[in-house]
């Protein structure tokens, strides 16, 4: 940030009087701009014994397969930000909605909660940020083409999970540098 929303004046970075963190504070009006980490939901969406995925329209990570997932607006829940980035992405409606990771990505002050849900029904095709969707069995997912670390942590727990038929919510803390998502295979 380098000039301030509030009047347009240069920002300075420092830390303000009793504060412990430098912040963007306005050389004119004096207004401190805090910046704080960002909130990503999406849904594991079940069928039988499938999963959905998207395959990625966009950078990072184009071309790769993904669950359904992107920030969340003003003013929604994280429940209803998980249901519409899955009518979005995926245009699938999805029910049954229960908080399944939790994951903080603390290198790019990224929180994100995937929720395990029931596709309803077999209507669903390629959003914008899409270009493919497809339901994979345990032994179809694409490994080694997965665009996040979060997604194949999801996806390795849920196979996992679903010999007892108990999905405990996880909680991961992942402090990898921001760009290195998956490995190479
Ligand atoms: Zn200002």
């Amino acid at each position: 940030m380098n000039y301030c929303s509030q009047c347009g004046s240069p920002v300075k970075f420092e830390i303000p009087e009793d504060d412990n963190r430098p912040r963007h504070i306005c050389t004119q009006c004096h207004h401190v701009h805090y910046s704080n980490p960002k909130l990503v939901a999406g849904c594991l969406p079940v069928f039988e014994d499938k999963i959905l995925l998207c395959k990625r329209a966009i950078e990072p990570r184009n071309g790769y397969w993904t669950l359904p997932a992107g920030y969340m607006e003003n003013g929604e829940s994280t429940r209803h930000a998980a249901q519409r980035e899955t009518l979005e992405e995926a245009n699938a409606r999805v029910s049954d909605l229960q908080l399944y990771t939790l994951t903080s990505l603390t290198p790019v002050s990224h929180v994100q909660l995937i929720y395990l849900a029931q596709l309803e029904d077999l209507n669903f095709s390629a959003g914008d940020e899409t270009t493919d969707v497809r339901l994979f069995t345990e032994q179809d997912i694409p490994w080694d083409k997965l665009a996040f670390q979060t997604i194949r942590n999801a996806l390795h727990f849920y196979f996992e999970d679903r010999k007892s038929g108990i999905f405990p919510t996880r909680h991961i803390d992942l402090d990898m540098p921001p760009g290195r998502y998956v490995e190479q295979p």
